[in-house]
């Protein structure tokens, strides 16, 4: 797949702008990519619909070539679904115990990321407690039980037949987690994590079962766990159980499978609920926060090109900035416009100061910086936005009524005009002093 979209791209122009040719060829691919990462296709329509619209307005960037410009929306927009820059957390009660229920189908991964959870928070130093809600199949709890006791947290499970100080009901589910949570109020668990029964497939009894346990308990998280192998199914799925039970966040578990991982975008997609957690393998360590960008890398199968376009990007800024430096250098063509962005620059130094204080030699710098007012930056910025281009360009013609027109253009005084042109004066006759002796920090002409 991956050869194919390097294919597809080698074909397109290489600079320039984007033509509705060049992006319909590749938004065909990435809808072959995304079918074929079993993302499902009605969000497949509406994703490439969103990205061909995106693309043919895109402003044209000089850093990249049209294919990759395609990707980076691609992608930016596959990271926007997912999540963003960074997957939420999770939410804790004001006054614990923070509860959080575990829903979905049998052999999502829910016991095993039960114990998953308990090590991630213990490690944080919480006191979970697992509940086994999932009295459906015999060892359910026993399997819990497992599971807790490798995570090294109390498990609060029904056990027929053992009278013991723990009364726990048996038979009812939601018996069960109510009892849960009131003994982790008692016993001092600032977390409980309640498992579930789940079906093989979506039905009505499980659907009412787990809505009762939600309504009994009110769980500050409802985490809907699922298979990320699913495939096609993932959004009748995820439907069902957002409309049966309602969650509040996804875990994708089984991402350690040859799954690309398409079910994410379909998920969230559909329900728009966050995806918070990856589940890896069947260990408990096994498990991470979920990470947006390399599950948006991971459904294109396409990672080393966006590390392509990343280099790309910055070589691009690198040589903007020495473009920027060389003409500094040559100090003749310093006008009011780089005056005004060398005292721009200035200003987002201030934060600087101390740092500047620490280096050797830069104690002159630093009580220049001391006297410099941020006021004053907004008021040159004022008065150069008065000027015209050709004013700004060549200061020479600024005679006495343009001084009058654009004193009034600023809410200022001819006076302060004078006073600011003078600056300038000193500023450029100081970059030109720099340009023979070769150098210097560019931002000290603007300095008062
Ligand atoms: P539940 O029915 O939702 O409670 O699912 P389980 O926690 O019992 O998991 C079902 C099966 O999937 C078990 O064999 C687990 O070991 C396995 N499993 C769960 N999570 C993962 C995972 O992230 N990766 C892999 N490879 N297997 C998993
Ligand atoms: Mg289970």
């Amino acid at each position: 797949l991956s050869d194919r979209l390097t294919s597809t791209f080698k074909n397109l122009r290489t600079r320039g702008r984007l033509s509705e040719a060049d992006i319909d060829a590749t938004v065909r691919e990435i809808r072959r990519a995304l079918l074929d990462a079993d993302v499902a296709v009605p969000v497949v329509r509406e994703f490439t619909a969103a990205v061909r619209e995106r693309a043919l307005s895109a402003e044209v960037s000089e850093a990249l070539n049209p294919a990759q410009q395609v990707v980076k929306i691609v992608n930016e927009e596959l990271v926007s679904i997912l999540g963003g820059d960074q997957a939420r957390g999770l939410t804790f009660a004001k006054t614990a115990p923070t509860v959080i229920m575990l829903a979905g189908l049998q052999g999502a991964g829910k016991t095993t990321l039960a114990g998953k959870l308990a090590k991630h928070l213990k490690d944080q130093g919480h006191t979970p407690l697992l509940v086994a809600a999932d009295l459906q199949r015999p060892n359910a709890v026993t399997q819990l039980k497992v599971v807790g006791e490798r995570a090294g947290a109390t498990v609060y499970a029904p056990h027929p037949g053992v009278a013991g100080e723990d009364e726990v009901p048996t038979g009812d589910p939601v018996a069960v987690a109510v009892g849960g949570v009131a003994t982790a109020r008692s016993r001092q668990h600032d977390v409980v994590i309640i498992d579930t029964a789940g079906r093989l497939g979506v039905d009505a009894e499980l659907m009412a079962q787990a809505r009762e346990i939600r309504e009994a308990t009110q769980p500050d998280e409802v985490l809907f766990v699922i298979d990320a192998m699913i495939g096609q199914d993932a959004v009748a799925t995820a439907s069902a159980f957002l409309e049966g039970v309602d969650f509040t966040g996804v875990v994708m578990s089984k991402l350690d499978g040859d799954a690309r991982g398409g079910a994410a975008l379909s998920v969230a997609r559909v329900t728009g609920r966050p995806i918070l957690f990856a589940s890896t393998g069947e260990k408990l360590e096994d498990f991470e926060p979920f990470h947006p960008d390399r599950m948006a890398s991971r459904i294109l199968d396409m990672g080393d090109v966006l590390t392509l376009i990343e280099q790309a990007e910055k070589a691009f800024d690198a040589e903007q900035a020495e473009k920027m430096a060389a003409k500094l250098q040559k100090g003749d063509d310093f006008t009011l416009d780089d005056f005004l962005v060398q005292m721009q620059a200035m200003r987002n130094m201030g934060s600087m100061k101390k740092m500047l204080g620490m280096l050797p030699g830069m104690g002159q710098m630093r009580e220049a910086l001391d006297s410099f007012d941020e006021r004053e930056v907004d008021r040159v910025e004022a008065i150069v936005r008065s000027m015209t281009p050709a004013e700004r360009a060549n200061h020479r013609i600024i005679n006495g009524s343009r001084r009058a027109r654009i004193a009034k253009g600023a809410g200022t005084t001819t006076t302060a005009v004078n006073q600011l042109i003078e600056r300038f004066e000193g500023a450029q006759k100081m970059m030109k002093q720099m340009a023979r002796t070769g150098g210097g920090l560019p931002g000290m002409g603007a300095l008062p």
